[in-house]
C-alpha cells in the first residue's frame, strides 16, 4: 500500500483529498494509469469498495472486493486476501446474504490457520457465532465464541479482543446468565481503558446498564445511560444508538415514566422504516413489543410481535444453520489444536531467543534506566539510590551544584540545538575533570549538574570546583558558540553526618544563588 501511495504522490496527487463520487473516479484512474502491480490494483479496488460501502452501495462494493480477490493469489497475498474476505462477509451479512457470508467465514478460517494469522481467524469465528445469534440460537453462538478462549492471549488487536469479549457478554445477557456476564463486564471495562473506542466503550456501558436494570437498580442504570449519551454524543453507530435508546425506554417504563419512554419509542419506530439490516430490525421489533406489553399497550405490542415473527421467519430461512452444526464445530476444534501448536512453537522459539539475549538486555536496561541520554552522565534516579547508599554507610561527602550562566540566551540566540551541544560539552568536561575515585557526576535537569565527592572535605571540593570553573571558562567555544563564550556558577557544601540530604541540597543551592548574585562565573561555599 505504501508503494502505491508513493507512486500517487510522485504524480503530484493527494489521495486523501477526494471523497464520495470523486474518490471513486480518482481510484479508478489510479488503477488504470498509476498502479503497476496486481497488488496495487487490488488495493485500488479495496479502497473503492470502502467508499461504495459508505454510500450504502453494497452490491457495487461486493463487486469491487471480488475484483480485488481475482487479482491476488496464495500464499504470498494471504494477509490481504483475508482482509478482503472479512470485508466481503461483512457486506454479505449486512445485505442478508448469510450463505455467502458463511462461505467466506469458512474459507477464512482455513486460510488463516494455514498461514498462521490469528486475528483474521478470530474475526471469522466471531462472524459464525453472530450468524447463530441472528438465528436465535445463543447457546450455539456461545460455543463459537468460546472457540477463541484458548487463543485469546495471542490476539494482536486489543479492540478485536474487546469485541470478542463483548459478543460473549451479549450472549450471556441474552441467555440471562448474569453470574457469567458480570466478571466478563469487568474484564471489558479494563480493556476499554486501553482501546479508547467510543462505540466499544458505549457498548460496555450499555451492558452495564442492562445488568443494573435486571438487578433492580433501574435508577442507576438510567443515570449511566444518560451519562453515555452526554459523554459520547453522536456515536456514528446505528446499532448502538438504537440499543441505547431502547434500553432507556425499558428503564423509563419500569420507573413509570411512560410519556418519555413513548417519545423514545416513537423515534425508534420512525427509524425502523429507514431500512436497517434485518437483525437490527428484529431486535428493535422484539424490544418494542416487550416494552409496549409492559405498558399494557397490547395492540401495539401485538403489531410488533407480528413484525418480529415475520422477520424471524425470513432470517431462519436465510441463515444456513445446518452448516453451523456439530461438523463445523468439530472442524474448528481441529483448527484450534493446530493453532495452539503453532503458538506454542512460536513461544518456545521466542523464549530461547530471549534467554540468549537476556543478559545483554538486562545490562542495557540498567544502563538506560540510570543514564541521562543526552550527556550519558548519571540521572536523578541513579542519584536517589546513590544518596541512600552514602547515608546507609555513613560515607562523608561534599556536594557541588553547577549551573550554566545565561543559558537561556544561548538557546534564544543560537537555537536549542546549539544549546544541547553546549550542554554536551559542559558534561564531557565534567566527566573528564571528575573521573577520579569517589567522584560522580549527575545531570540534575536542564543545564544543572551535581558532583558528589566522597571522603573529600569542603576545602578540597572548593579547589576542584574552582579548577573546573576555570577550565570551562578557558575552553574554546568557537566551534559551538562562535564569538560568545560560556561560564558556569558553582555552589559547594558538605554533608553533615546524620542530616537529611535535602538540607545539604538546600545549602548547596544557597551557595549557587550567591555565586549568581555576585556576578556569576564563580564558586561559592556554604558551611551552615
Ligand atoms: P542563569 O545564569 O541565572 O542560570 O540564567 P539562565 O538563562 O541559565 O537561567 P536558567 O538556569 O533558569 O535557565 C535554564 C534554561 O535552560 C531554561 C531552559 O529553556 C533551558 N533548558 C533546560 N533544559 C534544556 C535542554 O535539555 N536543552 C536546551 N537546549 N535547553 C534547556
Ligand atoms: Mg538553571
Ligand atoms: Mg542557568
Amino acid at each position: 500500500m505504501e508503494s502505491l501511495l508513493k507512486k500517487i504522490s510522485d504524480f503530484g496527487l493527494d489521495a486523501a483529498s477526494y471523497s464520495g463520487q470523486d474518490a471513486l473516479a480518482f481510484w479508478a484512474h489510479v488503477r488504470t494509469h498509476i498502479a503497476t502491480t496486481p497488488e496495487d490494483q487490488a488495493h485500488c479496488f479495496i479502497i473503492s469498495a470502502e467508499h461504495l460501502s459508505k454510500q450504502r452501495q453494497f452490491q457495487e462494493s461486493i463487486h469491487d472486493l471480488n475484483a480485488a480477490l481475482s487479482l491476488l493469489s496464495l500464499p504470498e497475498d494471504a494477509e490481504l486476501i483475508l482482509e478482503i474476505k472479512d470485508s466481503l462477509s461483512d457486506r454479505f451479512f449486512i445485505t442478508g446474504d448469510y450463505a455467502n457470508a458463511l462461505n467466506h467465514y469458512v474459507e477464512s478460517t482455513t486460510i488463516a490457520v494455514e498461514h498462521s494469522f490469528i486475528d483474521p481467524y478470530v474475526k471469522a469465528i466471531i462472524g459464525m457465532g453472530n450468524l447463530c445469534n441472528a438465528y436465535g440460537d445463543h447457546t450455539r453462538a456461545l460455543r463459537y465464541y468460546q472457540k477463541i478462549d484458548s487463543i485469546d492471549h495471542a490476539i494482536n488487536s486489543r479492540s478485536l479482543r474487546l469485541k470478542y469479549k463483548l459478543f460473549k457478554l451479549a450472549c450471556f445477557l441474552l441467555m440471562n446468565r448474569p453470574e457469567k456476564a458480570l466478571p466478563l463486564l469487568k474484564e471489558c471495562e479494563q480493556l476499554c481503558i486501553l482501546v479508547s473506542d467510543k462505540v466499544l466503550t458505549g457498548q460496555v456501558y450499555l451492558y452495564n446498564a442492562i445488568l443494573l436494570r435486571r438487578k433492580g437498580q433501574t435508577l442507576q442504570a438510567l443515570r449511566d445511560l444518560a451519562n453515555i449519551q452526554y459523554t459520547y454524543g453522536n456515536l456514528h453507530s446505528t446499532w448502538l444508538s438504537n440499543m441505547l435508546r431502547l434500553e432507556l425506554a425499558y428503564c423509563l417504563t419500569e420507573l413509570g415514566r411512560d410519556h418519555l419512554s413513548n417519545w423514545l419509542l416513537e423515534q425508534t419506530e420512525k427509524r425502523i422504516s429507514n431500512g436497517y439490516a434485518p437483525i437490527l430490525n428484529l431486535n428493535l421489533c422484539n424490544s418494542l413489543a416487550k416494552i409496549y406489553e409492559q405498558q399494557g399497550k397490547y395492540q401495539q405490542a401485538l403489531t410488533y410481535q407480528k413484525k418480529a415473527y415475520d422477520l424471524e421467519s425470513a432470517l431462519v430461512t436465510a441463515i444456513p444453520i445446518g452448516e453451523l452444526g456439530a461438523a463445523q464445530l468439530r472442524r474448528l476444534s481441529r483448527f484450534e489444536l493446530q493453532l495452539k501448536l503453532i503458538l506454542s512453537e512460536q513461544e518456545n522459539r521466542e523464549l530461547k531467543e530471549t534467554t540468549e539475549s537476556q543478559k545483554n538486555t538486562v545490562a542495557q536496561l540498567q544502563i538506560d534506566a540510570f543514564t541521562d541520554p543526552l550527556t550519558t552522565l548519571h540521572n536523578r534516579r541513579w542519584l536517589d539510590i546513590k544518596l541512600k547508599d552514602l547515608l546507609l554507610h555513613e560515607t562523608p561527602f561534599s556536594l557541588m551544584v553547577i549551573d550554566i550562566d545565561h543559558f537561556k540566551s544561548i538557546n534564544d540566540e543560537l537555537t536549542h540545538l546549539v544549546g544541547d551541544k553546549a550542554i554536551i560539552q559542559v558534561s564531557e568536561q565534567l566527566a573528564e575533570s571528575f573521573s577520579f575515585a569517589g567522584a560522580s557526576c549527575v545531570r540534575f535537569g536542564g543545564e544543572e549538574f551535581l558532583v558528589l565527592l566522597e571522603n573529600i572535605d569542603i576545602a578540597d571540593a572548593q579547589r576542584h570546583a574552582e579548577q573546573y570553573r576555570h577550565q570551562i571558562n578557558q575552553l574554546n567555544w568557537q566551534n559551538i558558540l562562535g564569538e560568545r563564550g560560556l561560564t558556569v556558577s558553582i555552589g559547594v557544601t558538605k554533608h553533615k553526618g546524620g542530616e537529611n540530604t535535602q538540607r545539604t541540597f538546600y545549602r548547596a543551592d544557597k551557595a549557587l544563588y550567591r555565586a549568581k548574585a555576585n556576578g556569576r562565573n564563580q564558586v561559592c561555599i556554604e558551611f551552615e
